[in-house]
């Protein structure tokens, strides 16, 4: 079982947290928090660039201290960067975190907004960000965020002020907000958003500052503080049962794919903050001081606040329900609003206090996960009313067309159920997260419904709406379909609703490599999700390649089963790099995208449409050699990619390595970060050397600098100092240095060329100093750096060769870059003299 069980476990001993898509049940005390926060008209936004930069102790303190409804706008989604619980990796990483952050919001209580703009991967400075991202369209987005959130204050997580210091994403998110605080209150800036929204000019705007920041705690200690404010956010809530900073550690282990799990904490602890804009508040402590946050802030408001206040203040915790004829009456009130966004946002705390005050429970669950467009399907419905309160169900009204008139009453713990029957228009879209639906560029997703920017999910198009008679008062509440089904082994469980295609298909390579031109035979999976589907699988493919057979039928009886077809593929005769898709066609309509879901226990399960596409290489590769001893380190899926030009590669288990054992190996290849992970290495690196010695080659993939036990003084048989110097620009030049060493020539020929369409970076950790008995191959550098020589070092070694390389062979094979294979050829090949060798193995 995965260790984030019993933290989901240790969650759900919090009462008053909930996961999204289950519903929120409240005790008396969650109540009153709730009304607390009704009773405050104050909103704060926080901004920074990734999931995990957010400093959940003050969004936490400004949420439940202060009560001020508080929103975090994450620039991206995170969608570069590693997966430490899962596969997921891009876009589909960027749907996880975007529910890890959905999660920690449901603990601190906060909401959750993002732009645009992609994580594109590591940026060195905000220029280059600014640029990939498009600094308009982000900063419009922005703009669109603060003009709709409407916060009194805004407090930035990064410095705007110190380009360069940290990752690009992070100044440019402070850059962006620091000139958005302006823009949004101007009728002049992106005039076109005032159709569908209005201006907003927020009060202040901070920076979450720290001795970090200063350099030091010396350095903070001695600077003028005059426009700093500070708050404790380590103060204890007793009506909640936990300290802000218990609820801040728990929201932040919801990032548990960053690795983010940790042990909660309690005690004063002070949070800076930096006014930039705006006046400075008299009260140092309070950051909302002078802006009025009480009911009379809005039309009409007065006399709401002279009701709800006086709840409150007498709240009876016994029972609740004994306030629900108040509640009606501020409720009728707050109708009269003229305030539209301030009665929309109070409108939905209001009703969420009446529903939980009379134990109120109202239920839409699809009988089903799924249904496919033009599909009927069961919804069950449950309402329970659990007070003494009056009630009738006046109508339950299920979109786009059933509408049920009921007029029953719901008598005190007695339960009401009902079906409906929903049926799913033939034209209804699918619930993909909307992000994705179009190709983005590399910088930013592609959204043209400007109504969805900002939004944390695709809103869901099903609804129930409960018309309930309560004391005389006739209320409407909306509810989503959802699914809740049980599991044997987890117990209750609630997922979205979700609309799919009949059928799916995919190929499970994302990328094949052909190294000659043998064809191959390929396998999709036709996956139906629904009864009864026939249709016809084609791959589409481009010119040069030939498909035997293209098209394929399949008949599927039930939902989820799945059908293999096999497709034989010849390659062009010529180096060639292209897309194969599998199209489902049925009665006409045509599906190119595949079905991925994304299942976590600290998550509600995601459904994710992506394009269904596999990328076809054809190589001209020679290689000399044939069977690779690999020891796998940190994790990387380099063996599957040799094998995929041929070689026949063998995983090492470090504790099975003799001088014997190693023999038998072409060349020994060691997996990313393997000396940081592996700590027995150090009783087998002397064999390893040995083998090098007597005529083996050794290639070292990338180490992080120091992190291994310190008998490791050198991973390499001369002297070798690792650095953290990284080209994070996959663009960046090449120079070859060592333009007549064997390893550029032999037995492929390496150019410039070859060092054209790699992705997302060159390499990282590379050394900074070596023994004169390497020889450095390839020179690079990001713009404005110095030129680094030590991507790919070479050396001698008695009758052999180790190879040390920080250059990110790891991203490359798996994503099919010819040079890469070329070069990683010519490394396997080094002090071989004729190709293609077969050598037979003694296993
Ligand atoms: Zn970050």
């Amino acid at each position: 079982m995965r260790k984030i069980t019993t933290l989901f476990a240790s969650v759900l001993l919090l009462s008053n947290f909930t996961f999204a898509q289950a519903p929120k049940k409240s005790s008396s005390s969650d109540i009153y928090h709730s009304l607390e926060k009704l009773n405050f008209l104050g909103k704060a936004l926080y901004l920074a660039a990734h999931p995990d930069d957010e400093n959940t102790r003050l969004i936490s303190y400004l949420s439940n201290n202060v009560k001020a409804k508080t929103a975090y706008l994450s620039l991206t989604r995170g969608d570069g960067g590693q997966n430490l619980i899962g596969t997921e990796l891009s876009e589909l990483l960027g749907v996880l975190r975007t529910q890890e952050l959905l999660a920690a919001r449901n603990v601190d209580g906060g909401s959750q907004f993002f732009t645009r703009a992609k994580d594109f991967g590591y940026s060195k400075h905000p220029n280059e960000t600014l640029k990939i991202w498009d600094r308009d369209l982000v900063l419009s987005d922005v703009v669109w965020v603060i003009r709709n959130f409407k916060p009194d204050v805004i407090v930035n997580r990064f410095d705007h002020r110190s380009p360069g210091s940290t990752h690009g994403h992070h100044t440019s998110s402070a850059m962006l907000s620091f000139e958005a605080f302006d823009l949004a209150g101007s009728a002049t800036s992106y005039p076109e958003q005032l159709s569908q929204t209005s201006t907003w000019q927020p009060k202040r705007l901070f920076f979450n500052t720290s001795w970090w920041f200063y350099g030091s705690q010396e350095k903070f200690d001695e600077a003028d503080k005059t426009n700093l404010l500070s708050v404790d956010t380590g103060i204890y809530y007793p009506n909640l049962g936990l300290s802000n900073n218990e609820i801040a550690d728990v929201a932040r282990s919801q990032h548990l794919c960053q690795g983010f799990g940790r042990l909660t904490s309690r005690g004063s602890e002070t949070e800076y903050i930096e006014l930039l804009k705006g006046d400075l508040p008299e009260d140092k402590t309070n950051l909302f001081d002078g802006i009025n946050t009480t009911w009379s802030r809005i039309d009409g408001g007065k006399a709401i606040g002279d009701i709800l206040y006086k709840v409150q203040e007498n709240f009876n915790f016994k029972n609740p329900s004994a306030h629900l004829p108040e509640l009606i009456k501020a409720y009728k009130l707050l109708q009269n609003s003229k305030d539209k966004d301030w009665k929309e946002d109070k409108e939905k705390e209001l009703l969420a206090i009446i529903e939980a005050v009379t134990g109120l429970y109202l239920e839409a669950s699809a009988t089903a996960a799924s249904a496919v467009p033009g599909e009927s399907i069961d919804i069950a419905i449950e309402a329970i009313n659990r007070s003494t309160v009056s009630m009738q169900l006046q109508a339950l009204e299920l979109n786009p067309d059933e509408v049920v008139i009921d007029g029953t009453p719901l008598k005190n713990n007695v339960e009401y159920k009902n079906t409906l029957v929903l049926n799913v228009p033939a034209s209804e879209n699918y619930t993909n997260p909307y992000w994705l639906n179009e190709k983005g560029t590399l910088g930013t997703y592609t959204i043209k419904d400007q109504e969805l920017i900002g939004k944390p999910e695709t809103p869901r198009p099903f609804h129930v709406y409960f018309t309930l008679n309560i004391e005389g008062e006739i209320i409407t509440i909306k509810k989503p379909v959802i699914y809740r089904y049980s599991k044997p082994d987890k117990g209750e469980l609630y997922q979205p609703f979700e609309i799919v295609p009949a059928a799916t298909a995919a190929i499970k390579d994302k990328v094949l490599i052909f190294a000659d031109g043998t064809p191959k035979q390929i396998t999709v999976l036709v996956k139906a999700h629904k009864d009864a589907v026939e249709g016809s699988v084609t791959l589409a493919h481009a010119i040069g390649w030939t498909i035997d057979n293209p098209t394929q039928a399949f008949t599927i009886a039930k939902k989820n089963d799945a059908q293999t077809l096999i497709f034989t593929v010849t390659p062009p005769s010529n180096q060639d790099e292209s897309y194969i898709t599998p199209v489902v066609k049925i009665n006409g309509q045509e599906i190119a995208r595949e079905l991925i879901t994304i299942n976590y226990d600290h998550i509600p399960q995601q459904t994710v449409l992506m394009p269904s596409e596999t990328k076809v290489v054809r190589l001209n590769i020679q290689k000399a050699g044939q069977h690779i001893g690999y020891i796998v380190g940190a994790g990387d899926n380099v063996p599957e990619s040799l094998e995929q030009i041929g070689y026949t590669v063998h995983k090492i288990d470090p504790a099975t390595i003799s001088n014997a054992s190693l023999k038998k190996y072409d060349a020994i290849v060691m997996g990313i970060r393997a000396y940081n992970v592996l700590p027995e290495l150090k009783f087998k690196q002397k064999n390893l050397l040995d083998y090098v010695k007597n005529g083996g080659t050794m290639i070292v993939q990338y180490n992080t600098a120091g992190r291994w036990d310190e008998q490791f003084e050198n991973i390499a048989p001369f002297d070798l100092t690792l650095s953290n110097d990284r080209v994070t620009d996959e663009n960046a030049v090449v120079t070859i240095l060592a333009k007549k060493h064997s390893l550029l020539n032999f037995p492929n020929k390496i150019t410039n060329d070859d060092f054209n369409g790699w992705i997302q970076e060159r390499g990282l950790y590379f050394p900074k100093a070596w023994d004169k008995a390497f020889t450095p191959i390839l020179g690079m550098h990001d713009e404005g750096e110095s030129e680094k020589k030590g991507s790919l070092l070479v050396a001698p070694y008695g009758k052999g060769t180790y190879i040390y390389t920080g250059l990110s062979f790891f991203r490359e094979l798996p994503a099919g870059v010819t040079g890469a294979y070329k070069l990683f050829a010519n490394m396997l090949s080094v002090g071989k003299s004729t190709i293609n060798t077969d050598k037979k193995l003694n296993d």
